[in-house]
């Protein structure tokens, strides 16, 4: 009994913590491989889905390379060791007590076979309800807005009964198939009885042997329950197991070719040679696109919504690969070097600026870690964003709520050019909409904005007349096809469509001050 302890002890630990050791390589690999993927699989892979591979998916498998597998292990040693030992006290009865083991094998399988759809299916449905829970938590605003609650609320019930559905028929079968396995090793164990009886009566057994006898088959019991729930549980992790490795094992379309050179410092030259590309393979977006920024140049481009002008920025960084044509930077093509050294060389400020949730010196320290508190306040000052930030009570070490949601649109702004301005990138990517703020705000942004176009090569998705006004290459985009190029005044004679987005889309500034 001591020696019994002192083993389970051991055995209790090692599983666990091996188990929780697969568990915490398989979250991390998973993770390391969705940074790894491809904006394409991102566009195609909702995030529900991916939420729930990488936690719900993962406990199922820990739980198999635990306890389920030291069960499997300990269940078959049981059964193969009693099985020889009951042959060997007596062939006839040992015969007789198999008999349902066919049996039970069959039915051990048809029971697999019908549960490895459900489970997958369960995983399916309860990833679709994590996503809906997350599109709900996200878009809150959104849903309180429009006074959808109650709608929400509804169409999580049904998503939520969708998986209550399937669990049920899980259970249905299992609650079956259990006690059926149960009941015929109880049935192999009657005819022992049945058949040891008779032999004892005629002599040819003795009253000791068969209760010897049947002391042996009343452990075969356990292990065979036991082989229940693990085929149970190996069918449940299968499941899980395709869902996180269809994960690991996806190729991603964009990535460092073998044997990349890294893009050393560059001056900042972008040439566009006759680049096509679709998101889609069916659906072109772009269309031989051809031009050439020279190195500090300021890029305007322009076209009316879905024209494709974010398509264009989405590809300097190689956030998508052309489908045909190819992008150079200082005449390197950039498939042909690191996506790490593409990707520091550009800065990107986007109107939805997203924030982490933590504290304001790490988020403008993002691309730059190590960056010290001298650099962070010179570049968040040169953003205009040193005195609000000054003005929080903890100043940079204040905590940005998720998403940002404790600071305004403006703020968040001033923030994400703060950190565009410590990477110092040679190329620049910004969109010039300032989201819904005030005068003083918006003329901060805009200088601050100019501050960090200065001396970099810089792709601007315009949205004001003072943009195309400064811009030194105005590029004219309409249905992915470049239709004209040139600067203001030029294009403002030769251009029709150009005249008309001027006049009727682009925004009057704020006040006259020219500042970009
Ligand atoms: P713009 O920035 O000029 O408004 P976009 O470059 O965003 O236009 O979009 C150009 C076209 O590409 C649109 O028809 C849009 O529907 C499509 N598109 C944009 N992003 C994606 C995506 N991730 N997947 C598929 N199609 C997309």
């Amino acid at each position: 009994t001591v020696v019994t302890g002192v083993l389970r002890f051991g055995e209790s630990y090692l599983t666990e913590s091996v188990s929780q050791d697969v568990a915490f390589d398989m979250r991390n690999e998973v993770y390391a491989k969705l940074q790894s993927l491809s904006f394409s699989y991102h566009d195609r892979a909702q995030t529900g889905q991916l939420l729930a591979r990488a936690t719900s998916d993962v406990e199922r498998l820990r739980r198999l390379t635990g306890r389920g597998l030291l069960r499997l292990v300990d269940s078959g040693v049981l059964l193969i060791g009693t099985t020889i030992l009951l042959l060997r006290m007596n062939v006839p009865l040992a015969l007789a007590s198999l008999a349902v083991m066919p049996v039970i094998f069959f039915i051990m399988r048809w029971y697999r076979s019908q549960q490895h759809p459900r489970f997958r299916d369960r995983q399916n449905k309860m990833a679709i309800m994590t996503s809906r829970l997350e599109q709900n938590l996200y878009g809150m605003d959104v849903v309180r807005g429009f006074a959808q609650e109650e709608a929400e609320v509804g169409r999580f019930r049904r998503e939520n009964q969708k998986v209550y559905d399937v669990s049920q028929s899980i259970v249905r079968l299992g609650s079956f198939t259990n006690p059926a396995v149960v009941l015929l090793a109880s049935a192999g164990a009657v005819l022992v009885l049945w058949l040891g009886g008779r032999l004892v009566i005629n002599g040819v057994l003795t009253l000791g042997e068969l209760v010897a006898f049947n002391s042996y088959l009343v452990q075969l019991v356990g292990p065979m329950r036991r082989m229940g729930f693990i085929v149970t549980m190996i069918g449940e992790s299968q499941a899980s197991a395709e869902r996180v490795f269809e994960i690991l094992d996806t190729h991603s379309e964009v990535q460092d070719k073998p044997g990349a050179a890294t893009l050393g410092d560059i001056e900042g030259r972008v040439e566009f040679d006759n680049v096509s590309f679709g998101y889609l393979q069916a659906r072109p977006v772009l269309q031989d696109v051809s031009f050439v920024a020279e190195p500090g140049q300021v890029v305007a481009l322009l076209g009316p919504t879905g024209s494709g002008k974010t398509t264009i920025t989405n590809l300097i960084p190689r956030f998508y690969d052309v489908t045909e044509g190819a992008i150079r930077m200082d005449g390197v093509d950039i498939r042909d070097v690191t996506l790490d050294s593409l990707r520091s060389q550009i800065g990107i400020v986007m109107q939805e600026t997203l924030l982490f949730g933590s504290t304001v010196r790490e988020n403008i320290a993002f691309g730059q870690p190590e960056a010290t508190q001298e650099e962070i306040e010179a570049a968040a000052k040169a953003a205009a964003a040193h005195d609000f930030i000054m003005g929080f009570p903890r100043g940079y070490d204040t905590d940005v709520g998720e998403r940002g949601v404790t600071l305004s649109g403006g703020q968040r702004q001033r923030i994400a050019i703060a950190r565009a301005l410590l990477l110092d990138p040679r190329i620049l990517i910004l969109d010039d909409a300032t989201s819904s703020v005030d005068t003083e705000t918006e003329l901060q942004i805009q200088a601050a904005l100019s501050e960090l176009v200065a001396g970099r090569t810089t792709f601007i998705i315009a949205q004001r007349v003072s943009t195309v006004r400064n811009a030194d290459l105005i590029l004219v985009i309409d249905r992915g096809k470049l239709v004209a190029t040139g600067s203001h005044r030029a294009l403002i004679r030769e251009s029709g469509i150009y005249a008309d987005i001027y006049h009727r889309q682009l925004r009057q500034d704020v006040a006259e001050t020219e500042v970009i």
